[in-house]
């Protein structure tokens, strides 16, 4: 499928969680053997690693830059190499709406200079934790936090100047927030956010690494909201979130999703400048 030749999230050596080996001329290399056409190479900012463990830590990491811009040098400089022929090497940026002030801005103030912003919500809103952190509510605070975060994505999605919403769902589906996506109360308001999606043209991310991340109930039920923002009008664009040189364009789930949920090559977009 000419759709999947594209990978609009991989990450790099960077980001301080990935494989050492993803740096960009090995990144091009793999990316083309999988017969991938144009990638999207992105960091987290805030950056999540072992040196930011505590959400206090990572707070106190949005005022370094410093993985973004030595992204883009090693694009320029592999480029200059010759290290990129045959492949549309994009920068990228994935960054974290802010979860303390809760009222739709990013923890990068300004994300400019990047040919694709992706917005994305890693961290429970409030600040409590980290989404892959082994959190249990009981019920109700479960369901509190449930409406918090489609109030706060609601808001995100309205005044972010991004192309793709990361791994859709991600937080509430992984953590036992929901059983499933399509039980009472949950695909209503996901309704609301994907109105807003299409209306601004925000790209629903079709995320391979979330497909491992979710429990077997809730991905079985991931279909119904691809379908659910077909039918509200939203694109998608499809990503495997590599963090690892063999896991570049390497698509199961995504093209399973794709069927399952009929989407065509009028629903599935490219991000990033056209060439
Ligand atoms: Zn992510
Ligand atoms: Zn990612």
């Amino acid at each position: 499928m000419e759709w999947l030749e594209a990978d609009h999230h991989i990450h790099t050596a960077y980001s301080g969680h990935s494989d050492p080996a993803m740096t960009i001329p090995r990144i091009a290399r793999e990316a083309k053997k999988a017969g991938l056409r144009k990638i999207v190479v992105l960091e987290h900012f805030p950056e999540i690693s072992p040196k930011t463990k505590m959400v206090a830590d990572w707070r106190e990491s949005a005022k370094d830059t410093s993985a973004l811009e030595a992204i883009a040098r090693d694009i320029s400089e592999s480029d200059a190499a010759g290290n990129l022929k045959g492949i549309r090497v994009l920068r990228g940026i994935e960054v974290d709406a802010d979860p303390f002030a809760l009222d739709g801005s990013l923890m990068l103030p300004k994300a400019e200079g990047f040919d694709v912003v992706v917005v994305s919500a890693h961290v429970f809103p409030g600040g409590g934790a980290f989404w892959f952190d082994n959190v249990t509510l009981p019920p109700t605070a479960a369901r509190a936090t449930v409406e918090r975060w489609f109030d706060w994505m609601e808001k995100v999605l309205a005044s972010a100047a991004a192309h793709s919403l990361a791994h859709p769902g991600d937080l509430i589906g992984a953590r036992g927030l929901i059983g499933r996506f399509d039980e009472p109360g949950i695909l209503s308001r996901f309704g609301k956010l994907f109105d807003i999606m299409a209306d601004r043209g925000i790209a629903f991310e079709l995320n391979e690494l979330l497909g491992r991340k979710l429990p077997d109930d809730v991905r079985e039920s991931y279909p119904s909201l691809v379908r659910l923002a077909k039918s509200r009008g939203v694109r998608f664009c499809v990503a495997t979130d590599a963090h690892r040189p063999d896991a570049i364009g390497q698509y199961t789930w995504v093209p399973a999703l794709i069927r399952e949920a009929d989407l065509g090559s009028k629903d599935i977009v490219e991000l990033g400048p056209s060439d």
